[in-house]
Formats: structure tokens, C-alpha cells, sequence
């Protein structure tokens, strides 16, 4: 592994606390000016406004035939002015070395010019070069590995790719991926070497052999090379006066002194590494070890700088083509889910009895739903002691107060009484559920003892704070191996996505059906209302008020229509005496069967209304007189042939009296003169005897 830290120890920072773990201490290193540069090269800042060379560092006098005191300008030493140098840093986005061409010194061979801009200078650095192939060769090259790369199916497979490409060109001894991990240690996850060159596929590197700053500068520059672990580093000349010159993107900028020992303890001559960089963010870097002194040209540096950014590119599309893969996988599932909730009678039970499917949504040993007193349901692995789970409860809602989720790997660091239930959940992930009582989602995730091959005891590497050598870089990297316990696999960042979410469209969910059901309760209550308003409690036919405002709206339709409009009053013969004879609550169970047989002959657009004590009515849009005497007849027969006894000596049983009227609302005055018109007939049937109807024909 070959971490590109530099430091200078007259600038270290002291940590804020003297129980810092030594290993952090390389985290406040100032490692990107370092005031000197690696030999194998020469570095010139001009002036960016003048065009005058400022600072020199390397081999000036030999290579360029430069005296110390010289100070040209960029045209006349390198035949490129400053103004063509300035436009040409522009062109590379992201701050790296652009190559602008080469220079011929007298008697030696080309030298290739990288150049970039830091603060007010330009810096131009002069690099071997090899100059052998066209460039329609290289770009052939560059279009096939990245082709190559791109098709593979799998990580592991594009990584072999690479690993293969970089060590053919470059000829390292070793060339390996190294894949940064969540908590910035790192593991190599692709290999290719020689036979004795030391082997690090699967090993674990601690994230402090990598400090954060270090990481940065990987992020920022690309490519980075020490061909020479053993060299002697050339200082700028003369040395800057005031604030140390930003070298973050030199291609030459010197190596600490203590990343050198640890190249030295790794037993490396020569290193090379090339960043991978996933939306920004340092993914990993392909590392390269070599056991002798070894300068890569720089057209090879810039072939793997492609080789990085190829894989780079495959990793991007292989994590958004897993991330969309499992995303509508999850999306599926939820909807599945919320639709059960949603269109359930009582949303909180299905939800007790969907634990299968809500577990199933992620990936999970267990998935228990509590509530203030604890286990509500659960499937798979967990705790289960109702005590424990009583309590976890309590350290969750702690936990879930104020954020939508809560997620540990690691249960036990953060709550003493998980360490007894490592075995079942090792992993949490909480979400709080919006149903009428509090209710926690809870994802688990058992123990998963992990054994991990360090290169090197990470606890050794280090001095321990105090000691005379705080900074002393990691003297063994042989293999040491760590059981890790008490831990369950990560929780990925899509899988809180997807429990979040989901304990959003919950929320919204549950929302949603407490609406609708009181809205379901206040339509009810309307609906009653209304029925009672316009329904006649007895007999349940409509009441007065609803015949007339119907007899209304049917002239005038019936106005509209030119049709004719036919109305049938009816009242009970001697129904007082009936009454008299047997009491009052016969009377009205008489009342309900005769409403009952007149509601039955009505049609649909019929209107059957108890218009008064004993009397009903019979509305019959669209029908003549003639036909409404047909009905009324009918009426009258039926509640004839029910043979309700009465007491009356003629009839025997109970009967009724009805008068048929019927009219044109185009050519009759109001809908008041049909009803007297039906009255008048009705009256007529009274007198001729009763049980009979009479027509009004005249209406
Ligand atoms: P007629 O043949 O001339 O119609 O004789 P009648 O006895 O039916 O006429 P009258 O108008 O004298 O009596 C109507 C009776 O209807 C009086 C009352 O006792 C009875 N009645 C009115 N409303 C109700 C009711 O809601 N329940 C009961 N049981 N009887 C009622
Ligand atoms: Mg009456
Ligand atoms: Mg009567």
C-alpha cells in the first residue's frame, strides 16, 4: 500500500486531545507544500502576470543549461509564453497538469511540459518523456481499454482489467485496487503481480494509513509518483518568502519524510498511484509497488490517469444500474404494502400481520413492530425477552425523537444492554410509524463475526501519544488478524432511504384514511339526516314535504315534456274505528302493511308519500288518467286481498278509498289543482261507498 502522505514537522498542529489515538495524528498534517520536489523532473513557477520565472526546484543548470541567476521569461526559455501557457491550464476542468508540448534541450532528449496554475504563478513542470508511437496509436489504446473495461459484467472483473492494463504498461512489480471502506479504512480487492512480490489481495489497511488530508489530495490529484524512494529532495529556489506555495496538483511535489520510511517499510522502492473517483468522492486508487527504483515516462502516467478514469466511469454506472435495480425492487414492494394498509378495514392490524412482507423490504434478520408496551409482532431473529424489548422501545424513542430514522451497525457501542442481544440484533434500523398509537418499525440485523486480515497490527503502527516518536510510520505488515464481534453487516444508504420513505407514505397513508373515514362518517350523518328529513318515520315512504317538492320538479318536468302527470290520493276506510277497536299501536302496524303493499306496485320514478294520518298519495309521472285508474284499482284489490281484519260490518276487512286525477302541466293552472282535482275524487269514493276509487277525468 503506498499512501501519499507528506508532512513537515515544523508546521504539525498538535491534536486538541493528549488521548487522540496516535494514529490521527498524520490527520493535521499540512502535506501539500512541502517546499521541495522529487528529483526526477524540474519545476519552474513563472509569474503569471510578467511571465518571469520566479522559483525553480531540480536540475535547472544541467538540463536546461540554466544559471542560478537567470531569470527569463517563458517564451524565451521554454518557446511558449506565458499568455499560450495560461490558456492552455484551462483547459483541464479539474485543476491537473495539462501537457503543453516539448521542450529540446541542447544534446539531450525531449523533456514533456506539464502545466497548472497555482495561486499567482504558473507552475511548469519538465517530465521524462518517451516519445515512441503516434497518437493515433495511443488514443487506439485508450478507446479499447476503456471499451474493454466498460463491457465487463461484473467489479471484479473491470478491476482485473485494470490491474492487468496498468502493470503492462507501467511495469510495476505489483499493481492493486485499493477500495475505501465507510469508515475510511481500506481493503484490495484486485491484484496483479509478480511472483515475489508481496501479496495484499483481501487485506484490510486502517484509515489512518491514509490520513483525510492525504485523501483529499488524492481526490484533487490524480496521478501520483515516486520513482525513488531513496532520493534527494530539490528545494524551490529561492525559497518562497512568506505563505509556502500551494503544490497540491505538482506532479513532482515532494513526499514526507514519514511516508517515505513507511514506503521504506513495506520494502518499496518506487511507487505509483492513480485515483478513482466516484461522483467526487475517492472511491479507492489503484496502487502500484515496485522492489527497485522505476521512473514511468509521462505519456504512461497519463494512459493509467485513463485507465482510472475509465474504471471510475464503470463503477458510476455499475453502482446507478444496482442502486435502480434494488430501487424498483423496494419500490415494488412498498406500494404492495401500502396498498394492503391503505385499502384495509383497520390499517393498524395489517400492518401487525404484514411483518413478513415489511421485512422482506429490507435485506434483514428480523423485524419486530413495538409499541409503548413493548413486542406488538415480529418475525425472524429477535430478542425475546419482553423486558428487553420493553426497554430497547424506551432507548428507541429517545433515539427517534426528532429524526425520521435511526441506524447503528453496532448496537452494543451505543447502548449498553445490546451487547446481550448482540446476537439478534447486532444491527438496528428504526423508523418511527405515524399510526393512531406510537409505533416503532424495527429492522434487524444479527452479529456477524468478521474476521479481518490487517497488513500489519493497526493497533502497533504508531507511536502511542507522549512517546518520542509520535509521527513513526507502521514498521510490520505482515499479516495480523482481527475477529471483530458485537458488529452486524452496514446498513446502505439506499436501504434508510427506502424505510424513510416509506415511513413518509405511512404517514401520508394513514393521514389519507383518517380523512376519508371521517369524511365516510360525516357523508353518513348527511345522508341520515337528509333520509330523515324527507322520510316518514312510521312506514318509512317519503314524508309530505318530499312528495311536494317532488310533485313540484315532476310539473315542471313534466311541463317541459308536454306528458301528462297522474296523481292517486288514498285514505283508509273508518280507520278511526279500527283505531277505536284495536288500539293505537294496531292501527299503526295497519298503517306500515298498507304503506308497504302501495310502495310495492310503484314503479322507480313512482312517488309513494303518508301524506297525512291515514292518507297517503301516489304520484305517476307520464301517466294518463286512464292508465292511474288501472293502478289504483290494482292498489285497491291488493290491500283488499290482504284481509287485515276490521271490525266494520260491511267491509269486514281493512280497505281503502282512492281518487284518480291525472293532467297536462302545458295546459292545466298548478300542480294545486291536481291534488284538489284527486281530493274531490276521493271525496266521490267515500260517497259511493267506500273500498272503491273514482276518476276525475276533467283534471
Ligand atoms: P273514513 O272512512 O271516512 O276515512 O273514516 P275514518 O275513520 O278513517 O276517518 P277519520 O278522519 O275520522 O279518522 C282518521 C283516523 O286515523 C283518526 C286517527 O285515529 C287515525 N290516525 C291518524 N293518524 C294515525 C296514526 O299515526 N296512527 C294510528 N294508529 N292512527 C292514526
Ligand atoms: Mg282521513
Ligand atoms: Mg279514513
Amino acid at each position: 500500500m503506498t499512501p501519499q502522505i507528506s508532512t513537515t514537522s515544523d508546521s504539525f498542529t498538535p491534536p486538541p486531545s493528549p488521548l487522540h489515538d496516535a494514529r490521527r495524528s498524520f490527520d493535521w498534517e499540512p502535506i501539500h507544500a512541502p517546499g521541495a520536489i522529487q528529483p526526477h523532473g524540474i519545476l519552474l513557477l513563472f509569474d503569471a502576470a510578467t511571465g518571469v520565472l520566479s522559483h525553480r526546484a531540480g536540475d535547472c543548470e544541467r538540463l536546461l543549461d540554466l544559471a542560478p541567476d537567470d531569470s527569463p521569461k517563458a517564451g524565451d526559455l521554454l518557446g511558449i509564453s506565458i499568455d499560450d501557457l495560461i490558456v492552455s491550464c484551462l483547459l483541464n476542468l479539474n485543476d491537473e497538469p495539462v501537457y503543453v508540448g516539448l521542450v529540446r534541450p541542447r544534446d539531450r532528449r525531449p523533456l514533456a511540459m506539464m502545466a497548472h496554475r497555482t495561486g499567482r504563478f504558473v507552475a511548469v513542470e519538465l517530465l521524462e518523456a518517451e516519445l515512441e508511437g503516434s497518437v493515433a496509436s495511443a488514443l487506439d489504446m485508450a478507446g479499447a481499454i476503456f471499451t474493454r473495461i466498460n463491457a465487463c459484467q461484473s467489479l471484479s472483473d473491470a478491476c482485473a482489467i485494470a490491474v492487468d492494463q496498468v502493470r503492462a504498461i507501467t511495469g510495476f512489480d505489483s499493481v492493486m485496487i485499493y477500495r475505501f471502506q465507510d469508515d475510511g479504512s481500506g481493503s484490495v480487492i484486485a491484484e496483479s503481480r509478480i511472483a515475489r512480490a508481496a501479496k495484499y489481495l483481501g487485506h484490510r489497511f486502517p484509515a489512518s494509513d491514509i490520513p483525510r488530508q492525504a485523501r483529499e489530495l488524492f481526490r484533487r490529484n490524480l496521478v501520483r509518483m515516486t520513482p525513488d524512494v531513496g532520493y534527494e529532495p530539490a528545494p524551490l529556489v529561492p525559497a518562497p518568502d512568506g505563505a509556502p506555495i500551494d503544490m497540491s496538483h505538482c506532479i513532482l511535489r515532494s513526499v514526507a519524510p514519514v511516508h517515505v520510511e513507511y514506503m521504506k517499510n513495506m520494502g518499496l522502492d518506487a511507487t505509483m498511484s492513480i485515483s478513482l473517483l466516484v461522483e467526487g468522492e475517492l472511491w479507492g486508487l489503484i496502487v502500484c509497488h515496485h522492489y527497485s527504483p522505476r521512473l514511468v515516462p509521462v505519456e504512461a502516467q497519463l494512459f493509467c490517469r485513463h485507465v482510472g478514469t475509465s474504471l471510475s466511469a464503470f463503477v458510476l454506472a455499475h453502482e446507478r444500474a444496482e442502486s435502480a435495480r434494488l430501487g424498483a425492487m423496494q419500490t415494488a414492494a412498498l406500494d404492495t404494502i401500502l396498498e394492503a394498509i391503505r385499502t384495509s378495514e383497520d390499517p393498524e392490524r395489517r400492518m401487525r400481520t404484514s411483518c413478513d412482507e415489511l421485512k422482506r423490504l429490507i435485506d434483514s434478520g428480523g423485524f419486530v413492530l413495538l409499541g409503548e408496551d413493548g413486542l406488538i409482532a415480529g418475525v425472524g431473529r429477535f430478542p425475546a425477552e419482553e423486558d428487553r424489548l420493553r426497554s430497547l422501545s424506551a432507548f428507541l424513542d429517545e433515539k427517534l425523537r426528532g429524526c425520521q430514522s435511526y441506524a447503528t451497525d453496532c448496537l452494543s457501542k451505543e447502548y449498553a444492554e445490546g451487547s446481550a442481544m448482540a446476537s439478534e440484533a447486532s444491527g438496528l434500523l428504526a423508523i418511527r410509524l405515524q399510526a393512531s398509537r406510537p409505533l416503532i418499525a424495527l429492522w434487524l440485523r444479527p452479529e456477524q463475526v468478521e474476521e479481518i486480515d490487517w497488513a500489519g497490527d493497526p493497533r502497533k503502527d504508531g507511536g502511542l501519544p507522549g512517546s518520542a516518536h509520535p509521527l513513526a510510520p507502521r514498521l510490520s505488515f505482515a499479516t495480523w488478524r482481527e475477529t471483530v464481534r458485537g458488529r452486524s453487516r452496514p446498513w446502505a444508504a439506499r436501504q434508510i432511504e427506502a424505510v424513510e420513505l416509506f415511513c413518509t407514505r405511512v404517514g401520508y397513508a394513514m393521514q389519507r384514511i383518517r380523512l376519508e373515514r371521517a369524511n365516510a362518517e360525516l357523508g353518513e350523518a348527511n345522508a341520515l339526516l337528509a333520509r330523515q328529513a324527507t322520510t316518514d318515520p312510521l312506514t318509512g315512504l317519503s314524508n309530505r314535504r318530499l312528495f311536494d317538492d317532488r310533485l313540484r320538479k315532476e310539473w315542471s318536468r313534466a311541463r317541459r315534456e308536454d306528458r301528462s302527470i297522474a296523481l292517486i290520493a288514498i285514505d283508509i276506510d273508518h280507520f278511526k274505528e279500527y283505531n277505536d277497536r284495536f288500539g293505537h299501536p294496531a292501527g299503526d302496524e295497519c298503517l306500515k302493511r298498507v304503506a308497504q303493499a302501495i310502495g310495492g306496485i310503484c314503479r322507480e320514478i313512482d312517488i309513494a308519500a303518508r301524506v297525512g294520518g291515514e292518507e297517503f298519495a301516489l304520484l305517476l309521472p307520464g301517466i294518463d288518467v286512464e292508465a292511474a285508474a288501472v293502478v289504483a284499482e290494482r292498489v285497491r284489490a291488493t290491500i283488499e286481498d290482504i284481509g287485515v281484519e276490521h271490525p266494520h260490518p260491511d267491509h269486514k276487512v281493512v280497505t281503502i278509498s282512492l281518487g284518480v286525477a291525472a293532467a297536462s302541466p302545458a295546459r292545466c293552472k298548478d300542480a294545486e289543482a291536481l291534488m284538489v282535482a284527486a281530493d274531490r275524487a276521493l271525496y266521490r269514493a267515500k260517497s259511493s261507498g267506500r273500498n272503491t276509487i273514482a276518476v276525475e277525468r276533467e283534471g
